[in-house]
């Protein structure tokens, strides 16, 4: 049996070292495996690339892409996956946030009839307090307008059979979000807790906004409820101006005309107004997702890679 272990690198040379150790030591452990090593280089402007040549240069179960510019994580796991050959295929990220000695446990439990076994975190100690806080709103919101199941403090670490890494590599979808497509494609999936860990080495690569965008990207990418909610508050306001219009007629008959009141239009006007551009912007996202999409753009240009069969551009 082959276990594919694909990592996605950024700026990473500093936690490529320990975690090339730790992964020898996860390997020794599991004898009866034989493994392959994808790192993936996101388009690093440090060392990472020149750490990876080495590595691949001493061990032959590594091989390392490298891409033409930063393409982000969501391509750097799909690349992974496109050219993943085991039997098996775990996600990890390079800074041993996704602790690599946790793999046999993981094994065990999916051969005991799991099509995939994920990871989820108990605590998020070391993080800042308040991107724990929006952290968890995200997710409340998000499983209450998806259709897919997303568990708080899910990571992306993740082990799976290959029939499900075929259906992750099936959803080709540009606007890539990882959490929502492992819920979309089902599959019997073991959650595993752990406590969290601090990086290894060098700095997180997703700062507050970053994030903001990308939760937006997952509530856009998997649930329609932000287009019905606009529908919906449309309805609502034309309901409310035609019981309006009946009022003030009824007014005007039984009571005669009454002075002019313009701030109220104004403020009425105003309101409205910013109300139907909230509308216009969310059908926009919408329309601008729709519209990469329509292109079919690749999902990521690799520039260069120690492995010649390698998929380059997908
Ligand atoms: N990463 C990547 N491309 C990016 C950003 C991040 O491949 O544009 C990788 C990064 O090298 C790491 C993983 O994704 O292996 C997770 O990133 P990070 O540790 O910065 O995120 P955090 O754990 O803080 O959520
Ligand atoms: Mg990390």
């Amino acid at each position: 049996m082959k276990i594919s272990l694909i990592i996605p690198c950024y700026n990473e040379e500093q936690a490529l070292y320990p975690l090339y150790e730790a992964l020898q030591a996860a390997m020794q452990q599991l004898q009866e495996y034989s493994f392959e090593l994808l790192f993936i280089d996101d388009g690093s402007s440090d060392g990472t690339l020149d750490v990876l040549k080495l590595l691949a240069q001493k061990d032959e179960r590594i091989t390392y892409l490298s891409f033409s510019r930063n393409f982000g994580k969501e391509a750097a796991m799909y690349a992974g996956f496109c050219n993943s050959t085991g039997d098996y295929a775990a996600i990890m990220d390079a800074d041993m946030q996704d602790p690599p000695d946790l793999l046999p446990q993981m094994l065990e439990i999916i051969q005991s009839g799991y099509d995939s076994v994920a990871t989820r975190r108990v605590s998020r100690k070391g993080e800042p307090v308040m991107r724990s806080f929006f952290a968890k709103m995200f997710y409340k919101i998000m499983n209450r307008i998806s259709e897919s199941d997303i568990v708080d403090g899910a990571r992306d670490f993740r082990l799976m059979k290959r029939s499900m890494v075929d259906s992750i590599i099936a959803m080709s979808e540009y606007n890539r979000f990882s959490k929502g497509i492992f819920g979309w494609i089902g599959f019997k999936t073991y959650w595993l807790p752990y406590e969290n860990r601090e990086r290894v080495a060098g700095q997180t690569k997703w700062n507050f906004w970053k994030l903001f965008r990308y939760s937006l990207d997952g509530i856009i990418n998997f649930s329609q409820i932000p287009l019905s909610l606009a529908s919906w508050t449309g309805i609502g306001f034309t309901f409310f101006s035609f019981i309006m219009i009946i009022f003030v007629i009824v007014r005007k008959l039984i009571w005669g005309d009454d002075v002019a009141r313009w701030p109220s239009l104004v403020c009425v006007i105003t309101f409205l107004g910013g109300l139907q551009l909230l509308c216009l912007g969310i059908i926009g996202q919408y329309l601008s997702k729709t519209y990469l999409e329509t292109k079919g753009r690749p999902h990521y240009i690799v520039r260069e890679s120690n492995r010649e069969s390698a998929r380059r551009i997908n």
